[in-house]
């Protein structure tokens, strides 16, 4: 099942020619999910493609960077008649904002709208096969990260031991499989721990959003296979990077250390890095072993299973 990532926009607060700030789009089985949404995130859209046939939008904060572009994407929507609701999570506290930016057409789109405040620790959504959690971040305003888990899945069914142990080709093998035991035709009871392999992990994707270094990114999933983290700044501005309550990428490498991720994404760089990446990764890779990454704007990531 693919878990597809695309960087909508990479910047920091002033968007240039060459980055969009912030807007991610997660698509995972059909279904659309958007962290942040600045100016300009609904043209990233058809830019690359993504499709606007998205169910849920995460907020990590309100400065204008990140939310700008809802006002627009919804007045899009409601263009295109769309009657599918759409659930907004923000920050606690800052429902009134995100309601006077659905509200900034005039009045409401006519299709639903449901703001969810949340905090650090909650389950902002809730779906079949994953979760998405709100943490505690440290911005200088109310502000949360988000990490997409799924759910465990099953364990291998070892077909060829279920048929040594007289198990007949057919359903029984699927209720073992679905953790039920089983009574063949001779009375032996076969149970699914004979044939079924130990639960394998799903995958994981954190996103910080604004943030200094923060220890609740690290606790929110448990190795993940991508962190997206704040890196605004790189060491020369490490001083400006803890007065604006950003990260730099050193911090970011330090953070996805812990968290024990596979890959890293700096994100939110700062306007003066235009062009020059290469402090930033250089200072990222001397803490981070895994792959770190500066994305561009439009950039996809395939997010593979652990044990793929
Ligand atoms: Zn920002
Ligand atoms: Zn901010």
């Amino acid at each position: 099942m693919p878990l597809r990532v695309t960087f909508l926009g990479t910047g920091g607060a002033v968007p240039t020619t060459e980055r969009n700030p912030s807007g991610i789009f997660v698509a995972r089985e059909g279904e659309g999910l958007l962290f942040d949404a600045a100016e300009g995130t609904q043209r990233q859209m058809m830019r690359f493609g993504t499709g606007f046939s998205i169910s849920q939008i995460f907020v990590t904060h309100l400065h204008g960077d990140h939310v700008l572009g809802i006002p627009g994407l919804l007045q899009t929507m409601d263009f295109n008649d769309r009657e599918d609701p759409l659930a907004i999570h923000t920050s606690r506290g800052t429902r009134r904002e995100i309601e006077s930016l659905v509200r900034a057409l005039g009045n409401r789109p006519s299709f639903p709208v449901r703001i969810n405040e949340v905090g650090g620790g909650d389950v902002a959504y809730r779906a079949d096969e994953y979760e998405v959690r709100a943490f505690a971040t440290d911005h200088d305003t109310r502000s949360v990260g988000y990490a997409l888990v799924e759910d465990d899945r099953k364990g291998r069914f070892d077909r060829e031991r279920a048929e040594e142990l007289g198990v007949p080709v057919g359903p029984k093998f699927s209720r073992l499989h679905e953790g039920e035991s089983v009574e063949l035709e001779d009375g032996t009871v076969v149970d699914p721990e004979q044939v079924v392999g130990e639960p394998r992990p799903g995958r994981s994707l954190v996103y910080t959003g604004d943030t200094r270094p923060s220890a609740a990114t690290i606790e929110v999933a448990d190795e993940p296979e991508l962190v997206i983290h704040d890196a605004t700044f790189a060491d020369d501005r490490a001083d400006r990077a803890a007065d604006t309550a950003h990260s730099t990428a050193r911090q970011a490498a330090e953070i996805a250390t812990r968290a024990g991720a596979e890959r890293l994404a700096l994100m939110h760089l700062s306007s003066r890095y235009a062009g020059d990446t290469s402090s930033h990764l250089e200072e990222a890779r001397e803490v981070f072993a895994g792959e770190v990454f500066v994305p561009d704007d439009g950039e996809t990531l395939e997010i593979e299973y652990p044990d793929a």
